[in-house]
């Protein structure tokens, strides 16, 4: 797929979970003093302001109504990587970009509460969202001090900066890389602050962080 004018490949997405000590409080969760990942299947990748849709089964149904947006960081690997130690991580980094890591928040509890997966609650097609383009690590002196903010229908809902996470990019790299083989153009998204909240059909999510740019798409019910 076409992220901007740059082409990627990515084999699987893999998301960090409670990465800002804010937003594990809000979620009543533990703070992690290991990282926490979890799979997005590719199924669920969309760019371009497609819209985001809003599936039915959920939709429709009380116990699982509830759809939460999270904007995140992402960083996509610029070649294959295993056992890379945190000081050479940042040879690995094609550049960064906007992340949604959309949730089907109550079935994560639901599933949670049993000690199920996260595996359906994060991988509905168009769960992940990524843009406008790849910024390349020239361009981003510092990707641990950047504001980052998503608006929903003009309304501030999250504003934070990525200088407040918990475990920093390189450390991601080193541990995630001692289990598996991390391939060029995977993404990786690094977690999202607090102020999520839900999301209706109707809606328009824009997200911003600094130096990246800014992405916007409509919430659509699933026909
Ligand atoms: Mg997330």
């Amino acid at each position: 797929m076409n992220i901007g004018s740059t082409e990627i490949k990515p084999t699987k997405i893999v998301c960090i979970g409670r990465n800002y000590l804010k937003h594990a409080k809000e979620l009543n969760s533990p703070v992690p003093t290991e990282p926490v990942f979890f799979v997005k299947t590719i199924n669920t990748l969309i760019t371009d302001e497609k819209p985001i849709i809003y599936p039915r089964i959920l939709y429709e149904n009380e116990e699982f109504n509830r759809v939460d947006h999270e904007v995140e960081l992402a960083f996509i690997l610029s070649k294959k990587c295993k056992n890379i130690s945190s000081d050479e991580a940042f040879d690995y980094i094609q550049g960064y970009s906007i992340f949604l890591d959309m949730t089907a928040r109550k079935m994560q509890i639901f599933d949670r509460n049993k000690n199920l997966p996260w595996y359906r609650s994060k991988n509905f097609d168009t769960f992940s969202v990524i843009g406008p383009r790849i910024v390349p690590p020239n361009e981003i002196e510092d990707p641990h001090n950047l504001k980052i903010e998503l608006l929903l229908n003009g309304k501030t809902q999250q504003s934070s900066n990525t200088s407040y996470m918990i475990f920093k990019i390189p450390e991601m790299i080193e541990y995630l890389s001692s289990f598996l083989t991390l391939e060029k153009g995977d993404i990786i998204a690094t977690g999202t602050p607090s102020g999520v909240g839900p999301i209706q059909p109707g809606d328009v999510i824009k997200a911003s962080i600094e130096k990246i740019g800014t992405i916007t798409h409509e919430v659509i019910l699933e026909d």
